[in-house]
C-alpha cells in the first residue's frame, strides 16, 4: 500500500504543493504549528530515519538543502526557522514516509516539550 505522502506525490490526494523537483516534493502541513509549516518529502519511500541507507545520504542532504532554499524564498532565512525529523513513536512520527518539517514565521522555544 502506498503511503499517504506517496499518494500526495502521485496527486491521488490533494495538497498545497510549494516545491517539486525530481527527488523531493514540499507541501504545506495540513495542521500547521507555525505561521509557515511545510513538509519536505523524498519521492522515494523510506519509512523512518532508521531505514536510510548509505545510498540515500545525498537525497537526505538534498531534503535539508531544499528546506534552506524554501526558507530563503519565504523570507525567514535570516530571522531563523526550525527543521525537524520525527522518528518512530517517541519521536512523535505519525506518517511512516520520512519528511522534514520546516517551520518559520515566529520565534520558537527550546526544548520542544
Ligand atoms: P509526523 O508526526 O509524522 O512527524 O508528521 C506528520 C505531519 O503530516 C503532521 O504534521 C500532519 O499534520 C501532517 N499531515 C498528516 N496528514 C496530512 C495530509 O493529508 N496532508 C498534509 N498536507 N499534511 C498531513
Amino acid at each position: 500500500m502506498d503511503s499517504l505522502f506517496t499518494k500526495i506525490i502521485n496527486r491521488e490526494i490533494p495538497a498545497e504543493i510549494i516545491y517539486e523537483d525530481d527527488q523531493v516534493i514540499a507541501f504545506n502541513d495540513i495542521n500547521p504549528q507555525a505561521p509557515f509549516h511545510a513538509l519536505i518529502v523524498p519521492k522515494k519511500h523510506i519509512a523512518t530515519l532508521n531505514d536510510i541507507s548509505s545510498e540515500d545520504e545525498s537525497l537526505v542532504g538534498h531534503m535539508i538543502k531544499t528546506a534552506a532554499v524554501i526558507a530563503e524564498r519565504e523570507g525567514f532565512a535570516e530571522t531563523g526557522y526550525r527543521t525537524v525529523f520525527n522518528c518512530n513513536e517517541h519521536g512523535g512520527q505519525t506518517v511512516y514516509h520520512i519528511h522534514l518539517h520546516l517551520l518559520g514565521g515566529k520565534p520558537m522555544g527550546w526544548p520542544p516539550y
